[in-house]
């Protein structure tokens, strides 16, 4: 297949992720199938998509708050998520067939299976007739007499009016987003920002809280950034070897990403406020005499971790339980502190924090400013979320935007 086959497209759109996929199915139906070609590298479309939500497929959140997105440009994604956020994605997933449920904010198909989205994307593209290339990574881009020129690995080239850069950021690259797809729009002039991995498993000082590795906790926690609260969060955390896993780290992990002296404030015990716990503790005191200091959180938190946190706050276990002071056991199991070294990398990372500046881009349409008719849309870009459905509201939302502006 060369350029003579097809002639010039409408639309070429680089990358069959989330935005790659819904972009495709808009700009098919507005100018026919024929028209529109997606290129992909992988060898199938949307395999990130399978694994999104632990293959749940967290599509959305009830609160789309625009506190929930990051950018290094502040406010650059407003318009786009108030004009196309959670109700949009809602409703081109329905008018797909796939019924969305919300659990707690959180939206999913109702089927709970990512597989179940990507085959309604997937069946919509085909019967549109969109041209889907598979294998075919992008290798060359530019722009000569108005017209743009894409070069695939394997040497096919096309030609097209519009190009939309859907190419996904740096995390994961067994999932076909390695960063090193950048340089398409670093061409024309775009800038990269920093990029860090997000939503990931945070490296911590855990060292000397001994045995608590795959031990998991419901906690309330917040991320401190040079002692100030940046965010915060309930849900696990889990114990590992490096640090701390479960989604409280994966959640606030977003907020630690570039920044230094950074910990997390715990809260081990969040169903009871501190006078409650008192209340509870100073019973058991009187009434469980017979038992150590190890015993008093018994029943509350895990044992394990208890007996770890005081211990390694200066806490005698061994003591008889109502020789301790209750005030300090309080603001250990209520405000336990642990340093944040860092997180693991791009491997394990769900997002790319930072991506190409969009300084240089419209926020209305996603064009870039330097090159006409040429848009990004999606995690390649410096917009990233919230753990909760805020990547895929962005990708999502990113798409209907160029696709209502082509
Ligand atoms: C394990 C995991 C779980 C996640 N769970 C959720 C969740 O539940 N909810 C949520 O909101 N977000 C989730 N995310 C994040 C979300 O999946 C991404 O933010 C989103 O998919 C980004 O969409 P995108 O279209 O920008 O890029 P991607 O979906 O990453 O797609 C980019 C595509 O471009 C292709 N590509 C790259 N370079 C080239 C090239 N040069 N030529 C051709 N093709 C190319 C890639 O192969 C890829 O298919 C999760 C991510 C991971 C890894």
């Amino acid at each position: 297949m060369n350029r003579e086959n097809f002639g010039i497209f409408k639309a070429v759109i680089i990358g069959a992720g989330a935005s790659g996929l819904a972009l495709a199915i808009n700009l098919s139906k507005k100018y026919g199938g024929e028209n529109i070609a997606l290129i992909e590298r992988l060898d199938r479309v949307g395999k990130k998509l399978l694994t999104t939500g632990n293959g749940q497929c967290n599509l959305t959140n009830f609160d789309c708050d625009l506190s929930h997105f990051h950018s290094k440009t502040n406010g650059f994604f407003n318009e786009i998520i108030e004009k196309y956020g959670k109700n949009a994605v809602v409703s081109f997933f329905e008018d797909l067939g796939i019924p969305i449920r919300f659990d707690g904010d959180k939206a999913y198909p109702l089927s709970k299976q990512a597989s179940s989205v990507l085959d309604a994307l997937r069946f919509k593209i085909s019967s549109l007739k969109t041209k889907v290339l598979l294998s075919a990574k992008v290798i060359g881009l530019n722009r000569e007499n108005g017209v743009y020129n894409i070069e695939t690995d394997s040497g096919e080239k096309y030609m097209a009016e519009s190009v939309i850069v859907a190419v996904g950021g740096s995390a994961q690259k067994h999932l076909g987003t390695d960063g090193g797809s950048y340089f398409l729009l670093e061409n024309f002039g775009h800038k990269l920002t920093k990029v860090y991995p997000s939503i990931v498993q945070l490296k911590a000082d855990v060292k000397r809280l001994k045995g608590l590795k795959g031990l998991k906790q419901k906690v309330k926690a917040n991320a401190l950034v040079n002692g100030k609260v940046v965010s915060q969060t309930c849900g696990d955390i889990m114990f590992t070897d490096y640090g701390l896993s479960g989604n409280v780290s994966f959640y606030l992990s977003s907020y630690f990403a570039g920044a230094s002296a950074c910990d997390m404030e715990i809260d081990f015990c969040p169903e009871l406020n501190r006078e409650e716990l008192k209340t509870l503790l100073v019973k058991k005191q009187r009434n469980c005499s017979y038992l150590t200091v190890e015993h008093l959180l018994q029943g509350v938190m895990n044992g394990k971790i208890a007996s770890a946190i005081l211990k390694n706050s200066g806490v005698d276990l061994a003591l008889p339980i109502n020789s301790v002071n209750l005030d300090n056991v309080l603001e250990i199991v209520k405000n336990y502190r642990i340093k944040i070294l860092g997180t693991l990398g791009f491997d394990t990372a769900q997002v790319t924090k930072g991506g190409i500046d969009v300084i240089d881009f419209n926020p209305k349409t996603l064009e870039s400013k330097l090159s006409k008719n040429l848009y990004a849309v999606g995690e390649v870009l410096d917009v990233d979320g919230d753990c909760g459905g805020y990547n895929l509201t962005w990708a999502f939302s990113s798409a209907f935007a160029v696709s209502d502006a082509i």
